[in-house]
């Protein structure tokens, strides 16, 4: 069977053998990150809808679990925010209900969480990844280019809601951005908001690939430690810096065959991970990893147009 919703499963450095669940179009999300590591937000919306088919969803799914996989984690991520299907909860209930061995994870942007029902339809994962990169509204504004709609005051309520109805696993990452958000007046508004937020891990992560915006830098070793050192110093909690672990996982293995089959495409013309992974049948999230990994090893070269971002390979 062809899938069109699953990829992988990946090696994941916080997850482990993880199998992703795509539920949303590409790029449908609720922000436009600076530093998205996918491209530019094409729909910005906070509409909840049933974009795909319930059964089209489960159908992937029940073929590819039957077998019943060595799996760490299923986990709904992809290159929009999985929260916008409508029927999340469904596929959530479907998977605890048909496969109760497998553990599932959410990758979210936690913008929607002031949604009580929403809240309650992702009650049976064992683990929520959200992210909260500034709690002052210009910052906001600056990194995560919101819906309008959205304020950093509604993200962290809804991340407080989340925490006050979740009994699971709730590893928080806040993204650092060196001369944005690692001043000591936005760390400070940032522990505030997880001191109440309450997750079980605060994962600190900085650029490690492009983003969607070219003036975004990875953050110097003495940022990311001086923002461990001031958040340990201050939450009672467990705080790690995660940017460092995939800065060193260059060790993906692109195959053979499909490093042949990207090189002959980009040889002849310039194309962007969605166009590739339309060409080539392969999973967006599975194509953007192996271009990652091209682009870290100088084979392909990177370059920004209206459309989005095009690969080139390097004669
Ligand atoms: S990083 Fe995540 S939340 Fe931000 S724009 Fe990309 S997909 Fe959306």
């Amino acid at each position: 069977m062809k899938y069109k919703h699953l990829f992988g499963p990946v090696q994941s450095r916080r997850l482990g053998f993880s199998l992703g669940v795509d539920l949303v179009p590409f790029k449908y999300c609720p922000l436009n990150c600076v530093y998205c590591e996918v491209q530019s937000t094409d729909h910005l919306t906070l509409e909840r809808r049933e974009f795909f088919p319930l059964q089209e969803i489960t159908d992937e799914l029940a073929d590819f679990l039957k077998d019943q996989p060595q799996l760490d984690y299923i986990t709904f991520s992809g290159a929009g925010e999985p929260t916008l299907y409508s029927r999340i909860g469904d596929i959530v209930r479907f998977i605890k209900d048909e496969f109760p061995g497998y553990k599932l994870a959410l990758l979210t942007n936690g913008t929607l969480l002031n949604n009580s029902s929403l809240r309650q339809e992702i009650l049976p994962c064992d683990l929520i990844l959200p992210s909260l990169d500034a709690c002052r509204q210009q910052t906001f504004k600056i990194i995560n280019q919101p819906h309008p709609e959205l304020t950093a005051a509604g993200l962290v309520e809804a991340l407080v809601a989340l925490r006050n109805d979740y009994h699971g696993l709730i590893w928080l990452e806040v993204f650092i951005i060196a001369g944005i958000n690692d001043s000591e007046e936005e760390l400070a508004c940032l522990c505030e908001a997880i001191g109440r937020i309450r997750p079980d891990l605060v994962q600190i992560n900085s650029l490690d690939r492009p983003g969607a915006e070219a003036w975004v830098q990875a953050a110097g070793d003495s940022v990311l430690n001086k923002v461990l050192d001031y958040f340990s110093a201050r939450l009672g909690m467990p705080v790690e810096i995660i940017a460092k672990a995939h800065q060193a996982n260059t060790d993906l293995h692109v195959p053979e065959d499909i490093e042949a089959a990207i090189a002959a495409t980009l040889k002849r013309r310039p194309s962007t991970a969605e166009d590739l992974s339309s060409s080539l049948g392969l999973h967006i999230n599975e194509i953007s990893k192996f271009l990652r990994q091209l682009h870290g090893e100088g084979k392909v070269s990177v370059r920004r147009e209206h459309r989005g971002i095009f690969y080139s390979w390097k004669q």
